[in-house]
């Protein structure tokens, strides 16, 4: 049996998945507003995979007998000054995810859920992918600054990222 405390900290980790996808698509709708359509599109894939990262999380928790309560959504930015600042704060939300999902994994070894912990080593994983590829991102759009030109060719190659469908749980 899954404690309580572990039950609602799985829950709101399935509802913070939701909000990412929410905020990405926010992100991806401000950079098409700038004409970025290749950064739009990374934020589009990036969406899609949080939605998966949510139903892995609810599959997880069905089939631990968990009933999922559904909770509100909170309402993400849906301005930025920059495709810059968008990036920042990409960074900045995938390190509170890190985070979120590292306390998760300490309650599920102080209370001897080898199957959780075991479950929750694929989002410790992911979230180092998460952080790396914001990360390089970020740079890249530091050291270019305000150079147009180099935006456009790093959109580009923003869009030819395709989601990873295959990381979706029971397809
Ligand atoms: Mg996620």
């Amino acid at each position: 049996m899954m404690s309580e405390e572990l039950k609602k900290a799985m829950n709101d980790q399935l509802v913070a998945e939701v909000y990412s996808a929410y905020m990405y698509w926010s992100m991806a709708s401000y950079l098409h507003g700038q004409d970025y359509p290749g950064m739009a599109h990374w934020m589009e894939a990036q969406a899609k995979e949080e939605l998966s990262h949510a139903a892995r999380i609810y599959n997880y928790l069905i089939d631990r007998g968990v009933k999922v309560s559904m909770a509100a959504v909170e309402a993400p930015p849906v301005e930025w000054d920059s495709p810059l600042h968008v990036m920042e704060n990409v960074l900045e939300h995938e390190k509170k995810v890190t985070a979120m999902i590292h306390n998760l994994v300490d309650i599920a070894i102080n209370e001897k859920d080898y199957a959780t912990n075991r479950f929750l080593s694929w989002f410790v994983e992911e979230q180092v992918e998460e952080e790396s590829s914001a990360h390089a991102i970020l740079a890249r759009m530091k050291k270019l600054g305000d150079d147009v030109q180099g935006l456009i060719m790093l959109d580009n190659e923003m869009a030819s990222r395709k989601p990873l469908y295959h990381i979706l749980p029971k397809d």
